[in-house]
């Protein structure tokens, strides 16, 4: 006997034909890449996917972070024979307790003598007279031991809930405003979670954001690097673009004028790489730019879909996401960012277009977007 990590994958309902071939084999190709450096094997029996390794619990942390990876159990790996499943079976119900049960028997390999339903019962029947304090509830168990029959027998009860989504990389691609601050990372690591390839720019105001800022945003896209595998970052300058407009624009319409700068440079630098979308971490209502009339102002400079997954989110709770993908600790880090530096006392909340469109017209516009993507730092090796 073995111990054996089992991959369970989105529910095959919506994987018919071509694209479950197109989706395993990214899968595939993904968890062979978060598993460098760790010993492993990679194990098919009858279409269940398999891995043994020496360091489990290591194999276990990292294959479950894999986006459309939706369940990992650990399993024992045993002949297929009912002395031996029967065994197991005795031994994983040892450590319930006091507790309902079931086992679920699945006869995939039809050589075997007795089928999914007798197989169930047998080996529940085993359970039940070997150890103490279980009851068999068929309908709420609390606890469901698992048989399958494909070549070998497998018996497991310890499933863990794994990342969910689908296979990065297999959903076209999004140029992520990335920031310091909390919202971003996650509304990144959503559009990531549904295969979605992320591509980041962060705008460093240098020098009134510090290295230090900037350092903050490096690590934050290394945190979702653990997600997808790799990742690149662009830090563009911003200071000219925002003294620009100090300089020729009203000032309570510094903040929505920045914003389609965002916005502009995000387009440009994506139709300059291939990037199909760009990504922001905003939620309607959450600060003064994030009102209805500012989305719309700062969407009409883009030239291609622009995603805001936590359009929809409150606060606490894309606090909750980020405190569990890891970015929280990372995000709440004060240092200074690109918008907080230069506020306008009284920002305009419902800018109109129109008028915004005209205070920009004396800036050069197509000028200050090329010499920003001109002067970029790259980071492809975070
Ligand atoms: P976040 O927590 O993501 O910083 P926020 O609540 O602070 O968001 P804003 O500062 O208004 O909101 O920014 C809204 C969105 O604009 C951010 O989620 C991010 O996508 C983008 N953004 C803001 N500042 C920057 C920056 N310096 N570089 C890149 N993108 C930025
Ligand atoms: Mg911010």
């Amino acid at each position: 006997m073995r111990k054996l990590l089992l991959i369970k994958y989105a529910s095959e309902i919506f994987l018919k034909g071509l694209n479950r071939n197109k989706f395993e084999k990214k899968l595939k190709l993904n968890i062979m890449e978060v598993l460098k450096g760790v010993q492993y094997e990679f194990l098919n029996d009858m279409g269940r996917w398999f891995i043994y390794s020496e360091d489990l619990e290591e194999a276990t942390a990292r294959v479950k972070r894999v986006f459309g990876v939706y369940e990992v159990c650990i399993v024992n790996e045993v002949e297929p024979t009912m002395e031996a499943i029967s065994k197991v079976a005795v031994e994983e119900a040892r450590e319930f307790g006091e507790t309902t049960f079931k086992v679920e028997g699945n006869r995939a390999n039809k050589a075997f003598p007795i089928n999914s339903m007798e197989l169930s019962r047998e080996v529940g029947a085993i359970v039940l007279r070997n150890v103490e304090g279980l009851k068999v509830d068929v309908h709420k168990p609390k606890r469901v031991i698992n048989v399958e029959i494909r070549e070998r027998a497998y018996v497991y009860s310890k499933r863990i809930k794994a990342a969910g989504g689908l296979p990065y990389g297999m959903n076209g691609s999004t140029m992520l405003m990335l920031s310091g601050g909390i919202d971003s990372p996650v509304a990144g690591y959503m559009m990531a979670r549904r295969g979605v390839e992320l591509n980041c720019v962060y705008y460093h105001s240098h020098p009134y954001t510090s290295e230090r800022a900037k350092e903050k945003v490096k690590d934050l896209a290394r945190i979702l690097k653990g997600y997808t595998g790799s990742i690149k970052l662009y830090v563009v300058p911003f200071t000219d673009v925002q003294m620009a407009i100090i300089d020729k624009c009203p000032e309570n319409e510094l903040t929505i004028i920045m914003r389609r700068f965002m916005m502009r440079i995000a387009c440009a630098l994506s139709e300059m790489l291939g990037v199909n979308s760009v990504t922001t971490g905003e939620s309607i209502g959450q600060v003064a730019s994030q009102t209805m009339e500012g989305l719309i102002v700062s969407s009409d400079v883009a030239d291609r879909p622009v995603f805001r997954p936590l359009i929809a989110t409150d606060k606490t709770d894309i606090m909750d996401v980020s405190r569990e993908i890891g970015t929280y600790e990372t995000s709440i880090l004060p240092y200074e960012d690109c918008c907080t530096i230069f506020v306008p006392k009284h920002p305009k909340t419902k800018p109109r277009l129109e008028v915004i469109r005209h205070s920009e017209s004396v800036l050069d516009i197509e000028r200050l977007v090329k010499d920003a993507i001109d002067n970029m730092e790259v980071y492809e090796d975070l």
